[in-house]
């Protein structure tokens, strides 16, 4: 089996959460193999590796699980985005639209310079509320979004169309 087929066979699907009609998708069991988990990131890494980014962006919560390791990987810094109200200090903020309400997604100054190309790192794209809005702090920063890379895209959501850069998955469903 290659690499992208181990991570497969260790992604769970649990329906009904976290609310009835919903299928989970689960990244976790893939961690829990560390082979499995070994193959995610040498995919990853390799992948951002040929964009020749500046910066890797992780997305609150499960962008921090794999951002860093390709980071490190690739000896380049990784910059988290975050909830409202987790950061310190001065930070440049984005309202977005969630199901139910809204929310705030913030970036600190100058984690992220002008003109930095940057690659941003999620577990998965749904709706692609959540990747756009971090787009649009990317924005705020003066910096470019060279891709929006996640593990898993729920195509049937079509959450691309609503993201202004490229989205690069490694699994669809
Ligand atoms: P979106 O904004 O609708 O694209 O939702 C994407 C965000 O919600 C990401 O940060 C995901 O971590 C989370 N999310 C949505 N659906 C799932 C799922 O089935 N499994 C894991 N995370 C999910």
């Amino acid at each position: 089996k290659n690499k992208l087929d181990r991570v497969k066979a260790r992604i769970d699907a649990i329906p009904d959460f976290p609310k009835p009609g919903i299928l989970f998708r689960d990244i976790f069991p893939v961690l829990s193999d560390h082979g499995a988990f070994s193959d995610l990131i040498d995919l990853m890494t390799s992948h951002v590796k040929s964009l020749s980014v500046d910066v890797v962006i992780g997305l609150d919560a499960r962008g921090f699980l794999l951002g860093p390791i390709i980071a490190q990987n690739l000896q380049l810094p990784f910059v988290p985005i975050r909830k409202k109200g987790k950061l310190p200090g001065k930070t440049i903020q984005v309202e977005y639209k969630l199901e139910y309400g809204s929310d705030i997604f913030e970036l600190q100054v100058d984690s992220v310079k002008e003109g930095q190309r940057i690659v941003i790192v999620d577990d998965l794209l749904a709706t692609g509320g959540t990747m756009s809005a971090a787009c649009q702090l990317v924005t705020k920063a003066n910096a470019t979004t060279v891709e929006c890379l996640v593990v898993i895209e729920l195509k049937d959501l079509d959450g691309r169309s609503k993201v202004p850069s490229k989205v690069h998955s490694l699994v669809e469903y």
